[in-house]
């Protein structure tokens, strides 16, 4: 298979976490990628590089202030009085109307949702390379390859339009599934990262043409906590185009593989043209968030699944955090893929 790649990733290096109030250094590390990257090599997949195409993708699905924010966020950050060199906001909108600010520190806030998107120097930079990935490999598979993997670093899917959240800040999976819909009636995106989608979710939220199904963690107990749920199924014209199919905390291969059961019934109804897969590792049993516990067999046989439906389909990487399996899920799904093709 094809794997896109840029090296870019590695000056985003995000040093800030806080877990239960303790402040931690962030799990979405350059390792991953180059782990991720060793492994793909390793297993005999071919490596492309990402093609340059600046902001153009990433302005399909983002806003003109999100994407400017982003752009200068580090820079005029780092010309304020006594500040860290990342960007994390210390106010929040949140629930009530409340008005765009012209303050940096404002503008923080109004679009890094949690404490989990911290924007460093090289943070605009990694972001557009890594939209650039999943720009690229959309375009592999609009030029008539069946399948390409985006190896994404930073991750995307609980970017929204305008909010940066949860190590996330372009949304990859929605840019590549944004880009297949140029040519496609109708594009499908199932996420199997333990995450719900939330990002993703809402940039669909009340589209018809873009089916968007989740399977996770359920967010009663776990992140993102106020999307993910089951009743929330799009809105207006989007009005039953979003499925969510949270498992318990803690599940392991039979529910998850039986959620993607449902999700491919429901993918099938839908009848796409062309599929998106937002390729979390991190339901792994030996992933550090500890979220779902899901076996390499799993994830074998959970891609096996999904390349059975025969669509042309692009693999976006988002989570997956460091352990001995990392690289080694993503043989595994990339394997099962290819066998049922
Ligand atoms: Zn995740």
């Amino acid at each position: 298979m094809k794997i896109v790649y840029s090296d870019k990733h590695a000056v985003h290096d995000p040093q800030t976490f806080f877990v239960r109030g303790v402040k931690q250094r962030s799990a979405e590390q350059p390792e991953r990628a180059t782990r991720l990257l060793a492994a793909a090599k390793d297993a005999g997949h071919e490596i492309v590089g990402a093609k340059v195409y600046g902001a153009g993708p990433a302005a399909a699905v983002h806003t003109p202030d999100y994407l400017d924010f982003l752009q200068v966020a580090a820079r005029e950050w780092a010309r304020l009085p006594n500040a860290s060199t990342e960007v994390i906001p210390n106010v929040h909108p949140a629930r009530y109307a409340a008005t765009y600010p012209k303050a940096l520190a404002g503008r923080a806030g109004w679009h890094q949702a949690d404490l989990a998107c911290p924007i460093g120097p090289g943070t605009w930079d990694a972001a557009l390379a890594s939209s650039e990935v999943a720009a690229t490999a959309a375009d592999l598979v609009l030029d008539g390859f069946r399948e390409a993997y985006a190896l994404c670093r930073p991750p995307g899917h609980h970017a929204y339009a305008d909010m940066a959240g949860g190590f996330c800040f372009l949304n990859n999976t929605a840019i590549a599934a944004r880009r297949l819909r140029g040519r496609h009636e109708r594009v499908a995106i199932l996420d199997v990262d333990v995450h719900h989608g939330n990002g993703t979710q809402g940039i669909f939220y009340d589209r018809p043409d873009v089916l968007t199904v989740s399977i996770h963690a359920d967010p009663a107990n776990y992140y993102p906590y106020f999307w993910g749920h089951a009743h929330e199924t799009g809105a207006g014209a989007g009005h039953g185009f979003n499925l969510n199919l949270p498992q318990p905390v803690g599940s392991g291969d039979g529910p998850w593989l039986a959620a993607g059961d449902a999700a491919l019934q429901r993918i099938r109804e839908f009848a796409p043209t062309a599929l998106v897969i937002a390729l979390g590792l991190d339901a792994s049993e030996s992933d550090p968030l500890q979220g779902l516990k899901v076996t390499g067999a799993g994830f074998h046989a959970m891609a096996g699944k999904i390349a059975a439906l025969g669509l042309p389909t692009l693999l976006v990487q988002e989570g997956g955090y460091l352990s001995d399996d990392l690289g080694r899920n993503l043989v595994q799904f990339l394997s099962g893929f290819e066998q049922a093709r």
